[in-house]
């Protein structure tokens, strides 16, 4: 326990700025949850989280739907720096589901250029889902390269790596309870020594 505190102090220590404690996420995703479930309500809907991010989003998400629901999983690559995305989308994991005829709702962490979202749109489309819309945790739409909006946004955020709430920056600070800016020295220096 005492070797926890310790861990996540160090993680909050990388934090330029907190943006949204636990609690905000929650009272948040609880009204994004009754949200959805008014909108949903009739339809047996597919949730599709997008790994590994959107885990704890649609996790805290689903127990707030009171609604039949599924949910699946899909992996999505995107190559580039580890703190921008590229473009170059591929699929690692995909879904176990058929979406014909499925409405489906993809559960993203955060939309920066939105060109992971436009081609998983895209590829749900194609498979003939009944109807496809976007629920993300953070939006930073000042980073848009494709013309791409969430149907259901958690926070508008600026134009910094967040990290925390399922966010990493290398695998770390999934597991931050709260989202934060990560100081930009963390990345630079890292990514300067695997240079
Ligand atoms: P996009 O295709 O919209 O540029 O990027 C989407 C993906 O890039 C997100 O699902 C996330 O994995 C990653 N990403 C974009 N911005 C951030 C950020 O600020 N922090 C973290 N940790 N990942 C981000």
């Amino acid at each position: 326990m005492v070797g926890q505190g310790v861990a996540q102090r160090q993680m909050m220590e990388d934090l330029e700025t907190v943006l949204y404690t636990e609690e905000q996420i929650l009272t948040r995703i609880r009204e994004l949850g009754e949200q959805l479930t008014v909108e949903y309500r009739g339809k047996v809907p597919l949730l599709v989280g997008v790994l590994k991010g959107a885990v704890m989003f649609l996790s805290d998400l689903v127990k707030r739907m009171s609604i039949p629901l599924e949910i699946d999983f899909i992996a999505i690559s995107s190559y580039g720096l580890s703190t921008q995305s590229s473009g170059v989308v591929r699929i690692l994991k995909d879904l176990d589901r058929d979406v014909d005829g499925r409405h489906v709702l993809i559960v993203e962490d955060i939309v920066d250029s939105g060109l992971t979202l436009a081609y998983l749109r895209d590829v749900l489309a194609r498979r003939h889902a009944a109807s496809v819309r976007i629920a993300a945790l953070f939006d930073k739409p000042g980073r848009r390269q494709v013309p791409i909006r969430p149907d259901y946004c958690g926070f508008t955020v600026p134009n910094a790596f967040i990290v925390g709430y399922g966010l990493d920056y290398a695998e770390r600070y999934r597991n931050l309870p709260c989202a934060g800016i990560l100081k930009e020295d963390v990345y630079r220096s890292s990514e300067s020594a695997h240079t």
